[in-house]
């Protein structure tokens, strides 16, 4: 993988977004492989599809693509709000690459978050545009990096070294089946999953995770049962193979 991007791509525009859209996504289309299948390639989309930007051809997933200067943003601007939870709860949202440019154009981060990752907990509802804006009342939507478990966040490349594709391929397939639970439920699944993460153990009790239950509870307001989903959404997890009951009330996380 050569992390070079194509400067001269750049010299028909002027805007500073225009030129890192057109670089990065031209990088994608020649150095990016596929996560989800063999495909050694994604190519750029011609669709009408406003959110994606490139897609495989041998599989047909789609990935939009968001090029940044700076690295670890807890949130990241996105498009309309209502459209964006329109697809999630219609399962329609594309994969996400985030991508860390550096000053001379070289790809020096970049992460992969597995659309089943996309749930209502880490999309965040921006202020409408003020009457005179020329959109006025047109709300947008920022995505919450930070709720995102780790598992949601491959890195493809980390600090300028280019993760092995095995690697990226085993951790995309490994969360994969969270595809499997419906979005309508999907969401406390992953926020149980953001929980256990939030432990940072690999061994965990039922009782560390109920100490959580403030934080899962400021997340699902309306939600007065919060210990039993906990519980179903354990099973769920134990299901899927992304933990495991040890004995009653005590799990791990296989790493
Ligand atoms: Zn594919």
């Amino acid at each position: 993988m050569n992390l070079q991007c194509r400067v001269e791509l750049g010299r028909l525009y002027k805007a500073g977004s225009q030129i890192a859209r057109v670089l990065s996504e031209d990088w994608c289309a020649r150095e990016l492989y596929c996560a989800a299948c063999s495909s050694e390639h994604l190519l750029a989309s011609r669709s009408n599809t406003p959110a994606v930007d490139l897609t495989c051809p041998r599989c047909d997933q789609s990935f939009q693509l968001k090029s940044l200067k700076t690295w670890g943003q807890r949130k990241i601007v996105d498009a309309g709000y209502a459209s964006m939870i329109r697809a999630i709860r219609s399962d329609k949202v594309p994969n996400l690459l985030v991508l860390q440019y550096s000053a001379d154009w070289l790809v020096r981060n970049l992460i992969l978050v597995p659309s089943v990752f996309f749930s209502e907990t880490i999309i965040e509802k921006r202020t409408p545009l003020s009457p005179t804006a020329r959109r006025a009342g047109w709300v947008g939507c920022n995505i919450l990096m930070h709720r995102i478990p780790q598992d949601g966040k491959i890195a493809v490349v980390s600090d300028g070294s280019v993760v092995p594709e095995t690697q990226v391929r085993g951790e995309f397939s490994r969360v994969r089946r969270l595809a499997d639970v419906p979005p309508t439920i999907r969401g406390w699944t992953l926020d149980v999953l953001g929980a256990v993460r939030m432990l940072g153990k690999p061994r965990f009790s039922l009782q560390e995770l109920y100490e959580l239950e403030p934080h899962l509870q400021s997340l699902h307001p309306k939600n007065r049962n919060v210990r039993p989903k906990i519980r179903q959404q354990l099973q769920v997890l134990r299901d899927l193979g992304l933990i495991s009951f040890t004995s009653p009330g005590n799990y791990e996380v296989p790493s």
